[in-house]
């Protein structure tokens, strides 16, 4: 037994690589991931690819450990340089992510350190540095200190865990489910769709609300639609609005909304996933009044903080109802449970054990200071509102609204042939070229196209780029 204690651990120390080993990989990981940020500006925002990543099968996994400068290769081949590249600034389609180098560091350390960041008595700094990171984002958008929020791991979980608290905060028997309003727009992120299913509320009648032609919810059909409701016995639960719609960076009208949720009584909930993070500049906040007026609110760290992709953040103004939703009680658990000097994230989110995603967060906000966001999230609103000014005095192109946030829209329409067909087709040929990456929609059943600001890599002469080529696309296209 102790020989084959003893066989098991020589291998088994083999995941402990010593000093010399680990300097060697760390080393050629450095360099491979150097080398792609020296070239960052140059690289293509869309690769197109035959074999899309293919490869990645001829190397399945064994036993046997391959070297490192094999696997960085394949890495390479067959995942780096394949479709969409969200580090490069020329990613203007959907809404662009971000990947800013010092969040990169601030994993390394917490896998590293493996801090077990659910609980507060696992690790009470890693539970306090989350929270902390939850008060800066409160006082952002004018919340009491005291709420309540968690780092989630993007929008869509937020949402999830935005729209549970709502649905147990109101006390409504699932047997009524039936009878309950959720109101929205047509505008409304698909998550939100998909968070109300999961939330076993599929029943439930979702109330559309009509938009006016900037694309932002009415609130006087929106509280004609509550009044109706309640009249008919139905329970008008929550609004959800949009502090910057996907499709066109639409903000719902985000004060009277709150004065009807006041007076009707109904849990407020804005999806700011895209659009919160431009409290950070003075034209952002002007243009988001009324988003503390909110129960709860979602924002996406890796969107307007420009960190890589896995934060997201839930924010509710009474935490109670947050831990209410997602406390738990465990036998196993029972050393955890002790004084609530502070709430653990376990507490307030359907995950126990969970990435320590504050690090990720406080290392670049500390070590870059908040100046550099601010300018740079204000930035984005300047490059929107260029390219849509720049974009006037190109023939041919029908803008849409004057952008809220960053995104426009827009389309090109040529002097014979079908529209929806031609952009279609602009927007492959933009593709197929790579050096700029646009994606699009469709808005009042015409094929639209979209060009979203929030990359941090984005600035005066990408957009220049995108006009460029844009110019370059309609020519070719027009001559064939
Ligand atoms: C991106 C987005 C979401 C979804 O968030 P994920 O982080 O992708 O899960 C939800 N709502 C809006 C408005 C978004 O832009």
């Amino acid at each position: 037994m102790q020989e084959k204690i003893a066989q098991l651990e020589s291998i088994a120390r083999q995941l402990e690589p010593g000093p010399e080993q680990r300097e060697r990989v760390n080393a050629k990981v450095l360099a491979y991931a150097g080398s792609f940020l020296n070239g960052i500006y140059d690289i293509k925002a869309y690769e197109e690819t035959p074999d899309k990543g293919i490869g990645i099968y001829d190397s399945p996994i064994s036993d046997e450990p391959a070297v490192i400068e094999d696997v960085l290769e394949n890495l390479k081949v067959n995942v780096d340089h394949q479709g969409l590249n969200p580090a490069s600034g020329g990613h203007l389609g959907y809404i662009p992510g971000g990947g800013i180098y010092y969040a990169a560091l601030g994993d390394y350390l917490a896998d590293v350190m493996n801090r077990y960041s659910g609980v507060f008595y696992a690790s009470p700094g890693a539970v306090r540095m989350e929270n902390m990171l939850l008060q800066w984002m409160y006082d952002l958008i004018s919340y009491p200190a005291d709420s309540g929020g968690n780092l989630a791991s993007g929008g869509s979980i937020a949402n999830l865990i935005g729209i549970v608290t709502a649905r147990d905060a109101s006390n409504i028997r699932s047997k009524e489910f039936e009878k309950i309003c959720i109101y929205m727009t047509s505008q409304v992120h698909h998550c939100i769709d998909k968070a109300i299913r999961i939330a076993g509320l599929k029943d439930c009648h979702k109330r559309i609300i009509p938009l006016d032609d900037r694309f932002r919810m009415d609130p006087d059909a929106l509280e004609d639609q509550i009044k109706k409701d309640t009249q008919a016995g139905l329970i008008p639960l929550m609004v959800i609005a949009s502090a910057g719609t996907t499709d066109t960076g639409a903000i719902d009208p985000l004060d009277l909304i709150a004065n009807i949720c006041q007076t009707y009584d109904i849990w407020y909930h804005i999806d700011g996933a895209y659009g919160a993070f431009f409290m950070l500049c003075e034209e952002g906040r002007k243009k988001l009044t009324g988003i503390q007026q909110s129960d709860s609110i979602v924002m996406d760290p890796h969107k307007g903080l420009f960190l890589p992709y896995g934060t997201g953040a839930i924010l509710v103004k009474n935490k109670h109802d947050l831990i209410q939703s997602h406390y738990y009680q465990a036998n196993y658990l029972q050393d955890a449970i002790e004084e609530a000097a502070e709430v653990s994230p376990a507490d307030v989110s359907p995950e126990l054990t969970k990435h320590f995603r504050g690090l990720r967060l406080w290392l670049p906000l500390k070590l870059y200071g908040l100046r550099p966001f601010k300018a740079c999230i204000e930035e984005k609103l300047a490059l929107a509102k260029y390219f849509y000014r720049e974009l006037e005095k190109i023939e041919g192109f029908e803008r849409g609204p004057e952008p809220d946030l960053s995104v426009v829209t827009y389309r090109y329409l040529p002097k014979s042939g079908n529209a929806d067909d031609f952009n279609k087709k602009l927007v492959e040929a933009i593709r197929s070229d790579g050096r700029v990456f646009i994606s699009s929609t469709m808005i009042d059943q015409k094929f639209t196209l979209r060009l979203a600001v929030l990359s941090f890599r984005t600035h005066k002469d990408t957009i220049d780029l995108a006009l460029s080529v844009l110019k370059e696309k309609v020519a070719l296209l027009s001559n064939t």
